[in-house]
């Protein structure tokens, strides 16, 4: 079964073809600047006849929409029978606990959802109606970003605001990377054979965007991310907790308005606001090995940012068994991955130096001695949305 999992952004697509059958990863690639003058794609395919290497190419021209977007990436893997797609969709409220096959029923209910997600939610749609246009008869599925969550209980999910905020407009913590979190924490427990109903996690997706996750019993017992992809850790632009009287403070004594306010801490925040330079993690590292401020003072700030979640969940659970790391920075930055473990000495958690110089590998990084498994797994969240879509058109 071939299956096509698609991410659409509101100028993006971002798009992989799978061989389910065996996992083969056929095409993938990126549509940038969707309905903006000079469209490009970035595509590879697995070309056997290059003993497997993967092809690349770029092209540029104009595309208006979305469906002309698909009609291009269509005509790049002409030939490739399509079975079934799978489409990232951010939101999925309250309403949609796992995964779901998309009907017209199913497409209202995403609408209804668009104020939760403005952005987002919308270019979704967009992608889900463009396959139904160009690929018709093909099942498309709905894989969410937050349903993973959805088992949080309300002491967990509930601000403590005024209750009718929740029941009217449905503010609660909802977390976000859902399929990353599933996908890393499930791994983990196939790699250490552990079951995964028994094991006390903390699952941390650190990248550009961030989010800790604790799980225990097979369950998300809470999670960083929260109403919207804000708060909790610091992130590349974004700022992460912080106190929220600040915005009123600012809309009165700043002059600024609600859209400035979000602008601010959503795109000038995080490393890239307190560092003054760069949101990019290689370059604070850089800076701090050189001793640098502030960016040695930013390095702190990130990691403080991240500890105190671990500290909460390890609290949360009463322990915790095994630490997941994985997204961009801990994947790769074995410096970040050092950083947190030394301030985890207090839980018996021991770092192995001798394994923790590499990049993006499925590896384990704690001692044998150590009291709690630290393992870095490499998200995969297009397997994960292909797996959820098999699963489901085969039922
Ligand atoms: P993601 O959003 O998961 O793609 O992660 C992007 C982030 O990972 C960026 O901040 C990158 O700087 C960071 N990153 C990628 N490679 C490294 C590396 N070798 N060391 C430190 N950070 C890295």
């Amino acid at each position: 079964m071939n299956i096509l999992v698609l991410n659409s952004g509101s100028s993006s697509l971002k798009y992989q073809l799978l061989n389910w059958d065996n996992q083969e990863v056929l095409a993938k690639g990126l549509v940038e600047r969707i309905g903006i003058e000079g469209w490009m794609i970035k595509h590879k395919t697995l070309d056997k006849s290059a003993g497997n290497e993967r092809k690349k190419s770029e092209i540029a021209g104009n595309l208006a929409n979305h469906n002309e977007a698909l009609g291009k990436v269509l005509e790049l893997i002409a030939g490739i029978k399509i079975d079934a797609v799978g489409h990232r969709v951010v939101h999925g409220g309250e309403l949609f606990t796992s995964s779901v096959l998309i009907t017209s029923e199913v497409k209202e209910q995403l609408r209804k959802l668009i104020p939760l997600a403005p952005l987002h939610q919308p270019a979704n749609l967009m992608g889900i109606e463009a396959c139904e246009e160009i690929l018709p008869g093909v099942p498309n599925v709905a894989v969410f970003d937050t349903a993973f969550h959805q088992t949080m209980k309300p002491e967990h999910y509930l601000y403590a605001l005024p209750r009718e905020l929740y029941e009217k407009y449905g503010i609660r913590r909802y977390g976000f990377h859902g399929t990353s979190h599933n996908y890393v924490s499930h791994r983990a427990c196939e790699i250490l054979g552990l079951d995964y109903a028994k094991t006390r996690m903390i699952t941390c997706h650190i990248g550009n965007g961030g989010s800790v996750t604790a799980i225990q019993n097979g369950e998300v017992v809470d999670t960083s991310l929260g109403f919207t992809p804000l708060e909790g850790v610091i992130m590349g632009t974004r700022c992460g907790d912080i106190d929220s009287a600040i915005l009123p403070f600012l809309a009165k004594n700043a002059n600024m308005s609600l859209e400035d306010l979000d602008t601010m801490m959503n795109k000038k925040s995080g490393l890239l606001g307190i560092s003054g330079v760069s949101s990019d993690h290689r370059e604070i590292e850089e800076w701090f090995l050189a001793g640098k401020e502030p960016e040695t003072t930013v390095m702190k700030m990130y990691t403080k940012g991240i500890l105190k979640y671990l500290g909460a969940y390890v609290a949360y659970m009463n322990g915790v068994d095994v630490i997941v790391f994985t997204a961009g920075i801990l994947e790769n930055s074995s410096l970040q991955r050092k950083l947190l473990m030394e301030n985890l000495w207090y839980l018996g958690i021991r770092l192995d130096e001798s394994k923790n110089d590499f990049r993006g590998e499925e590896r384990v990084i704690s001692t044998a001695d150590s009291k709690v498994t630290v393992i870095v797994v490499p998200t995969d969240e297009e397997l994960m949305i292909a797996k959820e879509t098999a699963m489901i058109v085969s039922h």
